[in-house]
């Protein structure tokens, strides 16, 4: 009956605070207390044009592809749409991955309460992935020498937007991410792979560099014309417990077909809930990127309004 209620309890906040819910508990039908993590999956605001970014369709996509994760859970995922008036929605959350343009919690309405109970949860050692435009800060958001709470919570991001203290570049190329030679489990199942997106570099990992909890995951030669080592993906090991990892591709949503990016991408998830990546890495099959009903799968130029 406890159990019971706890899941009713949990789909009525979750339909009554975010509208949508394509959630775990709805698609497969367990008890909640069956499941081995919560993620939280959390679509902030974006304005790109149709087929990039596509931050509500991405995040569907992701919360499909945790809820439907093959070789690993079963995981309870929830998408937000708008940060939940409910603080309970959080309680026992694994992880929180963050889609959209801007770090979301600095774009959304209560910026100050989003960041005390954001603060609260990594405390406690709940993991955060960011995806794209969702690694970027802007100058406004950070202190002068580019201090940020996700800076440590993340150990790196994206300084875009008059960041004083350091530039980062954003350019749409092709590019061949590249794992890099260690034994990190967010590497396991996946092989280099070459694409058109937008994979931002010269990512800002703090005063003195990358921190030594700090690990480069995934590379590229940026950019095209005079090219160099630059991290495209990376991990930090908290000293809370907590994981958190930065991954600033895919621009272009029809990138999410890539089998070995939604691998990467699945197995940061899985790795910052603290649960074991398979060998073979998290496995996920996609349904036709039109089920997640974004603006254009393929890129179109912005719509007039
Ligand atoms: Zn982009």
């Amino acid at each position: 009956m406890k159990t019971r209620s706890l899941y009713v309890g949990l789909l009525f906040c979750s339909t009554l605070l975010v509208g949508i819910l394509w959630s775990a508990l709805v698609q497969r039908g367990y008890a909640a207390d069956a499941f081995k993590a919560k993620v939280l999956v959390v679509a902030g605001p974006c304005q790109h044009p149709p087929g990039t970014h596509e931050a509500i369709a991405g995040a569907r996509l992701l919360t499909h592809c945790v809820a439907h994760a093959e070789n690993v859970g079963p995981i309870s995922a929830l998408l937000l749409e708008a940060w939940p008036k409910d603080g309970s929605v959080l309680e026992n959350t694994a992880t929180i991955v963050f889609i959209g343009d801007i770090f979301p919690p600095e774009r959304m309405d209560e910026r100050d309460k989003i960041m005390a109970q954001l603060t609260k949860l990594m405390d406690q050692g709940c993991g955060i992935v960011c995806i794209h435009y969702a690694t970027g800060l802007r100058g406004e958001h950070v202190a002068e020498d580019g201090d940020h709470p996700l800076l440590h919570w993340m150990g790196g991001y994206f300084a875009t937007g008059g960041c004083k203290h350091h530039r980062s570049v954003a350019r749409v190329c092709p590019a061949t991410l590249v794992p890099e030679d260690n034994d990190h489990p967010i590497l396991q199942g996946w092989k280099k792979f070459a694409f058109d997106d937008e994979p931002y570099w010269n990512n800002y990992f703090g005063k003195d560099g990358m921190a030594p909890n700090v690990t480069s995951l995934v590379y590229a030669m940026l950019p095209p014309t005079e090219p160099k080592k630059e991290t495209i993906g990376w991990a930090i090991q908290r000293e809370d417990g907590g994981r958190g990892v930065g991954l600033v591709v895919p621009h272009f949503f029809r990138n999410w077909r890539i089998d070995d990016l939604r691998t990467l991408v699945m197995n940061s998830i899985v790795w910052t809930a603290k649960l074991d990546v398979p060998a073979e890495g998290v496995k996920s099959s996609l349904p036709d990127l039109a089920t997640f009903k974004p603006d254009s799968v393929d890129p179109q130029p912005r719509r007039k309004r």
